[in-house]
């Protein structure tokens, strides 16, 4: 495998970003079929906040907060996403028991530096996982922090799956998810979600590097309205994402 280094031409695609969702801009404006269009892997929010979005292998499921799981139809339109054309130059082999915080310890003593972009890929058995799923919001939208406070946390017993995500730097806050940002879907595609806690039994862990990061903004009339000018965006992020 090549040395884990972004690449020429390799970019991360993020549709809107964070600071949006925090001042409560969840107005779906990116059909899922241009999301898709844009890489085969990566998260995101449905409409309105409407269950959590992961694409693997150029399928994407939103996992609701009802707990079902369903296919994403290519008209849906979605508030945030980023996505990757993964193709990964890191694989190594996990053995656990390894819980949240020791996997993120291990991806960074991985990675060459905290200040790029990098995609994960987790293919694995686990002991248990904690996720949680946002539900659908009502007009008039609230930012984020407030709409995290109805978020469903749902955990499972022993589990296979796959965990995709992203690990970005930290002075992106509020364009994006500053360090960790984690889904999981599981392999009959009934369980998954925001990655809170887990225990991973056994896994191959893939990463893909990348120092160019794309931006594309919503153009929904709510948000060309919006004045975005005052968001506490740190706290309100590091209370809706963390984990
Ligand atoms: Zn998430």
């Amino acid at each position: 495998m090549a040395e884990l280094r972004p690449r020429a031409g390799k970019a991360i695609q993020q549709f809107s970003f964070v600071d949006a969702l925090v001042a409560g801009l969840l107005d779906g404006a990116f059909p899922a079929s241009e999301v898709s269009a844009a890489g085969d892997l990566g998260v995101g929010c449905g409409d309105a906040l409407d269950g959590e979005l992961v694409l693997l292998d150029g399928v994407m499921h939103v996992c609701r907060g009802d707990g079902s799981v369903r296919i994403v139809a290519p008209g849906e339109l979605l508030p945030f996403a980023e996505v990757v054309r993964f193709e990964p130059v890191f694989e190594r082999s996990l053995t656990g028991p390894l819980g949240e915080v020791a996997f993120e310890h291990l991806v960074e003593s991985i990675v060459p530096s905290d200040n790029l972009f990098y995609a994960l890929r987790v293919d694995g058995v686990f002991g248990g996982m904690t996720v949680r799923e946002a539900v659908r919001q009502q007009r008039p939208y609230p930012g984020l922090a407030d709409a995290v406070k109805s978020q469903h946390e749902n955990s499972v017993g022993a589990t296979r799956g796959t965990i995709v995500g992203f690990k970005g730097p930290d002075v992106f806050q509020g364009l994006s998810v500053a360090d960790f940002h984690l889904h999981y879907l599981d392999d009959a595609r009934e369980f998954g979600g925001h990655v809170m806690d887990f225990e991973l039994q056994s896994a191959t862990l893939q990463i893909e590097a990348y120092s160019t990061f794309t931006l594309r903004l919503p153009e929904v009339a709510s948000y060309l309205a919006a004045e975005l000018d005052d968001i506490e965006a740190d706290a309100a992020i590091r209370q809706a994402e963390s984990s």
